[in-house]
């Protein structure tokens, strides 16, 4: 028998006219069941036309997207645009009723038919997320971030197959952000639920993805999973998009201890080692920038400037020689 993919596409495209023509180009990608699936990609690369077509918001100028074997149709071919099976929420997503309680926001996506399953199925989603103590304050007086939990909580109690996720915690604050994704990692584990989800922010798709894809200029670049493709991304874009990083000809690299016949080396800025230097040609530190637990120093030499991670809080100061040397870097 042959296995059917739950949702894929198959060489899509979707293209805008334009100066530069702009949108998705030829692209296939099979999403795993189960699993949270990441698009990163620059801003304007195609990530939001990409989840359009996978549920059928837009229709494909060429090639399909098919959800358990069957065509997702698009918004010509169907009533309501959307395919049943999927949900999708995106930082606009504003559809709560402001004045009406959490729980009633949720709730009123579940048919009346079973009084007794539409309380359950609510009260299990606000507890999956985490929100069990609004349940009875007004979305008016939420903060952002907790009204964007009610948005997904909507999404996610009609339990669809595939949620679709686009930038959905830009408006979150940090510390809001990490608990929500890691609820949501938990409701993957915990239910099968599958996500696909696009980003730009490197934290949040190498903590939140199982298989990372990674977009430009509408096309697929390369995917794997983050770890992977972190420590061995095949392209500088990606390297750029997933890491802070130094890009520098070799002949500059040099200067840090690399030698590499390739043109372009990018060089992490937690791969340098930094040394105080009392001797010869050395590296000035310019700036020191404070990070939290760790520090950014701006290193320069013949107008070479480097940005190297420092855990050592207040080992340096500005006008300070140091000694850099990379220990890792990636040639391209
Ligand atoms: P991303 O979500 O990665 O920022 P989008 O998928 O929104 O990118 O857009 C990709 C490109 O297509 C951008 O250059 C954007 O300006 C263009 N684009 C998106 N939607 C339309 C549209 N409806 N008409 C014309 N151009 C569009
Ligand atoms: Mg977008």
């Amino acid at each position: 028998m042959i296995k059917t993919s739950l949702l894929k596409a198959n060489a899509v495209s979707k293209l805008y006219p334009g100066e530069r023509t702009t949108g998705v180009k030829n692209v296939t990608l099979d999403i795993k069941p189960g699993e949270i699936t990441a698009v990163i990609g620059a801003s304007g690369s195609g990530k939001s036309t990409l989840l359009k077509l996978f549920f059928g918001l837009i229709s494909p100028d060429k090639g399909e997207i098919r959800f358990k074997g069957d065509r997702v149709w698009g918004p010509e071919e169907k009533l309501i645009p959307g395919h049943d099976e999927m949900k999708m929420v995106t930082q606009h997503t504003d559809d709560l009723n402001l004045f009406a309680k959490v729980w009633d926001n949720v709730a009123t996506l579940l048919p009346n038919t079973d009084l007794k399953a539409k309380k359950e199925k609510t009260d299990n989603v606000l507890k999956q997320l985490n929100m069990t103590h609004l349940a009875t304050r007004q979305v008016v007086d939420l903060s952002g971030g907790e009204k964007q939990r009610v948005a997904i909580a909507r999404a996610m109690v009609t339990q669809p197959t595939v949620l679709l996720l686009d930038e959905p915690f830009n408006q979150v604050d940090t510390s809001f952000r990490e608990a929500l994704q890691q609820d949501i990692r938990q409701v993957v584990k915990d239910t099968g639920l599958t996500v696909v989800m696009v980003s730009h922010d490197p934290a949040e798709v190498l903590s939140m993805a199982d298989e990372l894809v990674v977009i430009k200029d509408g096309e697929i670049l390369e995917k794997g999973q983050p770890r992977n493709l972190y420590k061995q991304p095949g392209h500088l874009y990606t390297a750029q998009l997933l890491a802070n990083c130094n890009v520098l000809t070799s002949k500059q690299a040099k200067l840090l201890g690399v030698t590499s016949k390739k043109e372009t080396i990018a060089i992490y800025t937690d791969y340098i080692d930094i040394t105080k230097s009392w001797v010869g040609k050395a590296w000035e530190v310019k700036q020191v920038m404070f990070k939290g637990f760790f520090e950014e120093l701006l290193v320069q030499q013949d107008n070479i400037t480097v940005r190297a991670l420092n855990k050592e809080q207040g080992k340096y100061k500005e006008g300070d020689k140091v000694n850099l040397k990379a220990w890792g870097y990636l040639e391209y």
